[in-house]
């Protein structure tokens, strides 16, 4: 049976005890890091806004993991592609992530997996993606550490532990994977093939404050959560996180499927959860994405009734093109402002994700008659 600690943290200042406290009560720290063992860590560094913004994981989070990981001779490296794989997107979320800073103070190596290699690699047990071009520097260490944030997401519902290793594989290969998926449940048995391939051996969730409400992953609102999730099983982990969030976590496809596919375990009946009870630390009132509520769930062929499109406000936007130059299809060009070609769009969401304004938000476009 899984386990899955879950540890009160109230402020970053003292993230290090609470991730300390996290990994003792999954069999101590020594047990997952090692001296000499390569360990690559793989934060949710995928846009370019501050720590308080709560998209990325927080620097002093990724700092504490480095340090504990360091304490023991491990060799530690942190590794990325941001969103939307522009030139020089990584190193500018790098460094407004407040991570590049972090790099910079421990020492450790930083992978670039945009200026670096990708290997081309067969995905065993697919469902839609057969194959794709992982990161190198996955198959340079002795063990990979999935740092995910806990928000809402427009596509997956939630973003935690699975989603965020789509992060590891080549920026055109996930513009593959929206443009040639883009159903919501194709889109998200994408993301299980990859999480699949990659199976991070421990997973450390920064639910310190997460991101709620329509506009996550990026511009949703944070939200004090006050807790760190850890789990060898990162399925698993999503599946506490998406319960301490209000949800049901087969009402997730992303967990439905991965607990399915046997990737992981996503029934709670199936998870030993040590350190706090659920029941004690549920975040009441979290405004789940609003694409999610029973009248929708319910529907048949969810999903395929609606999409979510990015719409522009001109007043908020700086004319910078940042969401012109990393669209992954082209679909928009400056005009002076930005325009989208809607018929080149494929929902990627890299605009909105992208954007240094919050100039983009995601509307409900109802597809054919309303079924509800
Ligand atoms: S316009 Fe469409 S395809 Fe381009 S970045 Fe935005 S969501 Fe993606
Ligand atoms: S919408 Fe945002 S990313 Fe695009 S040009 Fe305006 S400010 Fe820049």
């Amino acid at each position: 049976m899984p386990k899955v600690s879950i540890v009160k943290c109230d402020d970053y200042s003292e993230v290090k005890a609470g991730i300390e406290e996290s990994l003792k009560l999954l069999g101590g720290i020594k047990k997952f890091f090692k001296k000499g063992e390569r360990v690559l860590l793989k934060p949710n560094i995928s846009d370019p806004l501050p720590p308080e913004k709560a998209s990325n994981t927080h620097p002093l989070f990724v700092k504490a993991v480095i340090e504990i990981a360091q304490k023991t001779g491990a060799e530690v490296s942190v590794g990325e592609a941001s969103a939307g794989g522009g030139e020089g997107i990584t190193t500018k979320c790098l460094e407004m992530s407040g991570i590049g800073k972090v790099i910079s103070e421990t020492g450790v190596t930083f992978r670039n997996f945009q200026e670096e290699p990708f290997m081309p690699r067969d995905i065993p047990s697919f469902k839609v993606m057969d194959k794709t071009d992982f990161a190198n520097a996955i198959f340079q260490v002795d063990m990979v550490v999935n740092l995910p944030k806990l928000k809402t997401h427009g596509l997956t519902f939630i973003t935690g532990s699975i989603k965020n290793c789509f992060g590891c594989i080549h920026p055109e290969e996930r513009k593959h994977l929206h443009g040639t998926f883009p159903r919501r449940e194709d889109f998200t048995q994408g993301l299980v093939d990859i999480y699949s391939f990659v199976r991070p051996r421990l997973t450390i969730m920064d639910a310190v404050v997460g991101m709620e409400g329509e506009q996550g992953p990026s511009f949703g609102d944070p939200k004090k959560i006050g807790l760190v999730i850890a789990g060898e099983d990162g399925v698993a982990v999503d599946a506490v996180a998406a319960t301490v969030i209000g949800y049901e976590p087969h009402a997730l496809p992303i967990i439905k499927f991965a607990d399915e596919r046997g990737i992981g375990t996503g029934d709670m009946r199936k998870i030993e959860v040590v350190g706090e009870r659920i029941k004690d630390v549920v975040v009441k009132g979290f405004k789940q994405h609003p694409l999610f509520n029973n009248k929708y769930r319910k529907m048949e062929g969810f999903g395929s009734s609606f999409v979510m499109i990015p719409e522009f406000t001109q007043s908020k936007c700086i004319k910078c093109g940042t969401c012109a130059n990393n669209c992954p299809v082209r679909a928009i060009r400056m005009n002076p402002y930005p325009v989208i070609d809607r018929e080149k769009c494929i929902m990627c969401y890299c605009c909105h994700e992208l954007c240094p304004q919050g100039a983009y938000q995601l509307k409900i476009k109802w597809l054919g008659k309303k079924q509800i």
